[in-house]
């Protein structure tokens, strides 16, 4: 078998969750709630499964929830987009992210991608023929480095891949930041690839600057975003792509055939949702803030070091106080084994990852009383 991506093996994601299971850790690894979603979110699902909402959805999506998601970007981006020819609701922000690299990307093409970057992107680039080049954001605040950044541009390159609120170190992209890229953009040939699908979680009065608001960047751009994590609901695996016409029309060829359409009861349950409860998104980034307070502050007394994350449900920590003999991989085991509590490495999503790197990944969209007990295990080491 020659294998289209042989480097890869299973992703950092199932190996830490599976050793967390394994181990009876308390699981701080993977990205998703241990708490329910909102009731009326499931009242909802249960009445349109019971209701015969049981069949393929439309390939686009389901109309309501495009315009709820168009309504949404109206009033928090002050952009109108045309519902129809603009937003399509896909399975999961995941197979947006793939679809918009296979729309765009032709064998040869080069892709640049800032690190540590989402565990998708490079197999996704891999797998449409394109070249991945990595540009590291810069430490210890993971911005980005204008120079190595615009001296990565060739005229292969096709596309760019930004995420904010970035996963894993929760930095943001700023206004002035999405200023800066589309002066750099202008002179290329190159797509844009806007990973936004933790908007809605932007801590300490901050706003997220979405490629939404900016009218030259959403000219060229694939806007992504997963209702997973605005909704408590990770396992739904329902997202949608904000894209120019011309964009859409393109990533939509590659959709209807990747999985044509996303689950039908799920998006009915989603668009009644945002229509009756508005107000979850403006309450999102306090309840969080409140986890990640918590969290940091019940983190005090231990030897780890936490610069609170100004966005996402991931908080990084430097251990080198605890074990500086062991890099962020064996760390990340060793704390699911030793300390019984499973988080995540985060030179995996580099290509060359900074030397002395001691930091890891641990996950609060937690209840309290999970923090709590991770926090206490953690304190002791
Ligand atoms: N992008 C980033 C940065 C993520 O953290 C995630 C989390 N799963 C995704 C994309 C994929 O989202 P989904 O679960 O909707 O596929
Ligand atoms: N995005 C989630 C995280 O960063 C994981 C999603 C997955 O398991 N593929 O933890």
């Amino acid at each position: 078998l020659r294998s289209k991506l042989p480097d890869l093996g299973i992703t950092i994601f199932t190996r830490m969750t599976q050793l967390a299971q394994e181990t009876g850790a308390i699981n701080l690894s993977q990205g998703f709630p241990d708490f329910a979603p909102p009731a009326a979110l499931l009242d909802a699902a249960m009445r349109h499964l019971r209701d015969g909402q049981n069949q393929y959805a439309p390939m686009t999506g389901i109309a309501s929830l495009r315009e709820q998601v168009a309504h949404k970007i109206a009033r928090r981006y002050g952009r109108q987009l045309d519902s129809q020819r603009e937003v399509t609701i896909v399975p999961g922000a995941t197979e947006a992210i793939f679809c918009a690299i296979q729309a765009v990307v032709q064998p040869g093409d080069e892709v640049i991608l800032l690190d540590p970057s989402y565990d998708s992107y490079a197999p996704s680039v891999h797998l449409a023929g394109g070249r991945c080049v990595h540009v590291p954001l810069q430490q210890p605040d993971f911005s980005i480095d204008w120079q190595r950044l615009q001296a990565a541009f060739s005229p292969r390159t096709r596309l760019l891949i930004i995420n904010s609120p970035h996963n894993p170190s929760g930095a943001l992209i700023s206004r002035a930041d999405l200023d800066q890229l589309a002066a750099l953009l202008r002179g290329h040939d190159a797509w844009l690839l806007s990973d936004e699908v933790y908007e809605h979680l932007v801590y300490d009065g901050q706003l997220h600057a979405s490629v939404l608001a900016h009218d030259a960047l959403y000219q060229r751009a694939f806007v992504v975003s997963s209702f997973g994590k605005t909704y408590h609901v990770t396992g739904w695996k329902t997202g949608y792509v904000a894209a120019p016409p011309a964009l859409t029309d393109e990533l939509r060829k590659v959709h209807q055939y990747v999985n044509f359409c996303g689950v039908t009861p799920l998006q009915h349950a989603l668009a009644d949702f945002m229509a009756a409860h508005p107000e979850h998104l403006d309450e999102l980034p306090h309840f969080y803030q409140a986890k990640r307070d918590l969290f940091c502050q019940l983190l005090q007394p231990s030897k780890l070091r936490c610069v609170p994350a100004p966005g996402t449900y991931f908080q990084l920590a430097d251990y080198s106080a605890i074990r500086d003999d062991l890099d962020d991989v064996a760390m990340a085991e060793w704390l699911t084994r030793e300390a019984g509590v499973a988080a995540i490495p985060i030179s995996v999503f580099y290509r060359e990852p900074p030397k002395d790197l001691r930091l890891v990944r641990f996950c609060f969209a937690k209840q309290d009383l999970t923090l709590q007990q991770a926090a206490e295990r953690l304190c002791a080491l």
